[in-house]
Order: structure tokens, then C-alpha cells, then sequence
């Protein structure tokens, strides 16, 4: 039976139920200034830590519970009699229960005007102390660092007669293992971005160490291979609406490879403010589609390349109906991603036990970096967040594009960025026709995606064509012509780009630049 708690929270959340709920149960509770303040002004009775010590809380709060009748109380070992010998020689109780959230480091440095003196103010001392040795003495103390777990501890403590037992102590301590450290790598990661004037903390966005925190989510069977293993983690800074985030409604547990290709067919779809639909196969689109509804967007983007969409992940940024989940069902689909299945889609997929259905909500953020792993080492980058607008797009060619090609070329564009480099795809009526991806010259894309648009019989006349990056000479824009493209959206920014601009004006086609590049590896 627990009897005394030490509660010291930054974050008040959930805090007064908690205290009046131990405080019911008996419970002697101690606390710091504001905490304590705030619990009292609330009837909860409670003990000063100042009035527990009998030394007052100093140096601006820098120091309030670092004092041996706290941490002699929270790390003594039951089970040693010189430790209870100790405690009973100074006279100090014990402390079963530890409830501490650190100041906000974090909130603190997100803000612009936030100066080196701000953040160092905001460096808890105390509260990381007193949650480390209640973490190392889990047996018999039980640490909270996070409000989530508050309800969760109290119904255990009234269904065992004030314990804990210890699975749920060993799981708390390894939360604030975690929580302390993603604390002190903020601080490391904080300390190493400033530039030379310190005061003035000119941070950079790639400090000189880099302290990640990711939390596994899931083991995979294998990684890419059979003969690699693998395991999925989650960036502990949750970014809403991202892949990480999603929700498993039915099917066999995701692959590497299944995570990879769902990755790419989320980012893509999102990208879309119409209704669209984006079929991945090995991190590539093999067709993506707008259109009035999901129904009408999958069986588009599936005309593009039926062959490459057996077996696929699929994508929709709108809730998935029973039509479009009934044509869907009719393939062989590896994953289905979508902001929300209706009752009636759920209940097609519920013959087919091994579709992977996972609910993501539509969010648009992205992620703070994107990393590659190289040998030895890491590459960190900005995403590439950018979508150029159409007010953005500059035409070069002679001739002038019409609304319609316009359109086509801008849907084209947005596929063309989730295209592994180099990228060229042809598009007409908001869906792909040709995909061309991966390749070393951009003239053999240009020759592939013309090559797969005959194979799916699709017409390339008067299509629409985009690149990811500039031609580096004209034979790449001759070959989607000769194909039937009348207009081309590229960046521009070549040596040759005159020449690239004048054999446009002589096949008599539309050419835009955007300005921007989407290379993607
Ligand atoms: P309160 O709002 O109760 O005055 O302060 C609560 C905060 O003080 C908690 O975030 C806790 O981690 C922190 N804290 C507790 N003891 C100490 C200490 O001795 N030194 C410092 N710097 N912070 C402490």
C-alpha cells in the first residue's frame, strides 16, 4: 500500500483528479511551490516540500526538492536493511510514488525570440534527478511522467489495494528512461545549433550532434529481403497525418516494403485537393488519377498500368466507398490507405482478410527532416515541401497553352515529383497515361513511359508531359513529342535550355518551366 507521493508537474494536465484520487486512498501527498499552490487552492491537502525539508525552495527555483530526505525517500532500498536502517537514523519516510513533468525545454526554444538565458532557465535540474532515481528504483517506487498514465496507474492501485504491480512499475521506468533522455538530447541538440554570438542564439536547423528520438511501432518478419531483418520506428514527435500515425483496420502486419510503398502513395495522394487516387509499385506511381469520385480516380489511375497494379499499395485522400472498394477488391492489392472507410467498403474488404486497410487522417504536415543512410553516416535534408503554383509556371514556347493544358500539365507536374528521377510522365483527363521512372538518361524515361502507354493502349495524343528536371538536351523533349505530346512543364535551368525552347517552338508545342527541381532517389 502506497503512502506517500512527491507530485512536482510543469504540465498541470489531469493533475488535480489525480491528487484528490490519491489523496482518497490515503495517500500523504508532498509538492513543490506551484504545484502545491495549485492543489491546495483546490482542497487537496497536501505538504510543502519546503515544510517537508524544513529548507526553503532557493536560487529562483533552481533548487526546490534536491535535498536527501527527497531522494534518500525515493532511492532507498526496502529490501537492504542498512538502507532502512539509514532512512530510520535520519529520520526519513519513505516516497512509493513519484509524479514529475519537466520544465518545458522544448515549447521553450520553439519560440523565435527565445534567447540562451530563456533556455537555460528552463533546464530542469530537480525533476529529471527525481525522475531518474524513482526510475532506478522501480521495485519499489512508481514513477509518472506522462498524464496518459494517470487513470491507468489509479485503477490498478484501487483494484490491488493501493500496488502497482510490477510489470506496469518496469514499463513507467522505461518511459522515463526515454522521456529523460529525448530531454537531454534537446538540450545537446539545442547547445550545439548556436552560432558564434551565443546570446543572440542564431540557431541553425542541422546541430553539430544530432539526438534522434524514434519509438519502435512494430518488428518486421524481414527487412527489404528475407535475409534482413527489419524494424519500424516512429518519430516521437508526432507529425499528424503521417504515415507513422496510421491505423491497422484489417489484414496481415505491413512489410518493410509495404511501409515504404504506403510512405510514398500517402505523401502523393495528399498532395491532391480533388479526389484522387495513386497506385505505388516498388516506391514508384504506376498510375495515379483525379476524378468525381473514388470510384472514378481508381479506375483511372489503374488503366495507366494494370499490369505494375497487381499487387500494389493504393491510396485515396477521401474517405473510401463501397463502389470504389467493390472494383478495388477485383485486384490483387497489397495495401489500401484512405482518411476513412465507409461501413459498406469495410464490409467488402471483409472477405478479403489479407488487404491491409489503414486509416491515416488527412493532415498535411510534414516531416522536420528527411534522412538518408549512407555509409558510415546520414544525410539530412529539408523535405521537399515545395508545390509550385500555377500563377508560378512561366511559358517559354511560342505557342500558348489553353486551360486544359494547363491543368494537365500541373497534374502531371504534381505526379512527376513522387517519380523516382528521372521522372517523366505523361498525363491527359487528370490521370497518368505513361510513366517513365528510375532511369539513368532522361531521353531512355522519355522512351519507357511512351513505350508503357502503348502496351496499356492509352493514347498519347495530345498529352501532356512533365520532367523532373530539366532536358539536358533536345532529345528527350523529341521523343514525347514524336509520342504525341502537344505541351511540356520542365524547371528549366539547363546550359542548353535555349535549345530545349527552340525545338518546342519547331515541333509547335507548349512549353512551361517551373523553376523548381523534384530530383527524388
Ligand atoms: P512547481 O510548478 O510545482 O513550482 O514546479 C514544478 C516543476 O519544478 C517541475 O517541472 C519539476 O520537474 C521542477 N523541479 C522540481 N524540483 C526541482 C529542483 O530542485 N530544481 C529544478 N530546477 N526544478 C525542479
Amino acid at each position: 500500500m502506497i503512502k506517500q507521493a512527491l507530485i512536482s508537474v510543469s504540465d498541470k494536465t489531469g493533475i488535480l483528479d489525480f491528487a484528490k484520487e490519491l489523496s482518497a486512498l490515503g495517500v500523504n501527498i508532498l509538492s513543490t511551490g506551484g504545484t502545491a499552490k495549485l492543489l491546495a487552492d483546490n482542497g487537496i491537502k497536501v505538504t510543502e516540500v519546503a515544510d517537508y525539508t524544513g529548507f526553503p525552495e532557493m536560487l529562483d527555483g533552481r533548487v526546490k526538492t534536491l535535498h536527501p530526505k527527497v531522494h534518500g525517500g525515493i532511492l532507498a532500498r526496502r529490501d537492504f536493511p542498512e538502507h532502512v536502517a539509514a532512512l530510520a537514523q535520519h529520520q526519513i519516510p519513505l516516497i512509493d510514488m513519484v509524479v514529475v513533468n519537466l520544465y518545458p525545454f522544448q515549447q521553450t526554444i520553439a519560440k523565435e525570440q527565445c534567447s540562451l538565458e530563456d533556455a537555460i532557465e528552463n533546464i530542469d535540474i530537480g525533476g529529471p534527478a527525481m525522475l531518474r532515481s524513482s526510475a532506478k528504483n522501480h521495485k519499489d517506487v512508481i514513477v509518472l511522467c506522462d498524464p496518459s498514465d494517470y487513470a491507468g496507474v489509479l485503477a490498478e492501485l484501487k483494484a490491488h489495494d493501493g500496488e502497482v504491480g510490477y510489470g506496469t512499475k518496469f514499463a513507467l521506468a522505461k518511459k522515463v528512461f526515454a522521456h529523460t533522455a529525448q530531454y537531454d538530447g534537446a538540450i545537446t541538440n539545442y547547445f550545439t545549433s548556436l552560432g558564434e554570438d551565443k546570446q543572440h542564439a542564431t540557431r541553425s536547423a542541422y546541430p553539430e550532434t544530432l539526438n534522434l528520438h524514434f519509438e519502435k511501432v512494430q518488428e518486421m518478419r524481414y527487412g527489404e529481403n528475407p535475409h534482413q531483418s527489419a524494424a519500424f520506428y516512429r518519430d516521437t514527435r508526432h507529425v499528424e497525418g503521417a504515415l507513422a500515425n496510421y491505423k491497422q483496420l484489417q489484414g496481415k502486419e505491413l512489410s518493410y516494403n509495404n511501409i515504404a510503398d504506403a510512405d510514398a502513395a500517402w505523401e502523393c495522394v495528399k498532395t491532391f485537393s480533388e479526389t484522387a487516387c495513386v497506385i505505388i509499385k516498388h516506391a514508384n506511381p504506376c498510375g495515379a488519377a483525379i476524378g468525381n469520385n473514388p470510384l472514378e480516380a481508381y479506375s483511372k489511375a489503374l488503366q495507366t498500368d494494370p499490369t505494375s497494379a497487381f499487387g500494389g499499395i493504393i491510396a485515396f485522400n477521401q474517405e473510401l466507398d463501397g463502389n470504389a472498394a467493390e472494383a478495388v477488391a477485383k485486384q490483387f492489392v497489397e495495401v489500401i490507405i484512405a482518411p476513412s472507410f465507409t461501413e459498406q467498403a469495410k464490409q467488402v474488404f471483409a472477405a478479403k482478410q489479407n488487404v491491409r486497410l489503414l486509416e491515416i487522417p488527412l493532415a498535411h504536415n510534414i516531416n522536420l527532416h528527411d534522412f538518408k543512410r549512407v555509409g558510415g553516416g546520414l544525410l539530412v535534408q529539408s523535405p521537399d515541401a515545395r508545390n509550385v503554383a500555377l500563377s508560378e509556371l512561366k511559358v517559354v514556347s511560342k505557342k500558348q497553352p489553353t486551360q486544359q493544358q494547363l491543368q494537365d500539365l500541373m497534374f502531371a507536374w504534381r505526379v512527376a515529383k513522387f517519380v523516382k528521377s528521372n521522372a517523366i510522365v505523361f498525363c491527359g483527363n487528370g490521370m497518368t497515361l505513361g510513366v517513365g521512372a528510375g532511369q539513368m538518361s532522361r531521353v531512355d524515361s522519355a522512351r519507357i513511359a511512351s513505350i508503357k502507354a502503348q502496351n496499356a493502349g492509352l493514347s498519347l495524343v495530345g498529352s501532356a508531359v512533365a520532367s523532373d528536371a530539366f532536358f539536358p538536351f533536345r532529345d528527350g523533349l523529341d521523343v514525347v513529342v514524336d509520342a504525341g505530346a502537344t505541351c511540356v512543364v520542365q524547371p528549366g535551368g539547363s546550359m542548353r535550355d535555349q535549345e530545349v525552347i527552340d525545338a518546342a517552338d519547331e515541333h509547335g508545342v507548349v512549353m512551361l518551366l517551373t523553376g523548381t527541381r523534384h530530383f527524388r532517389h
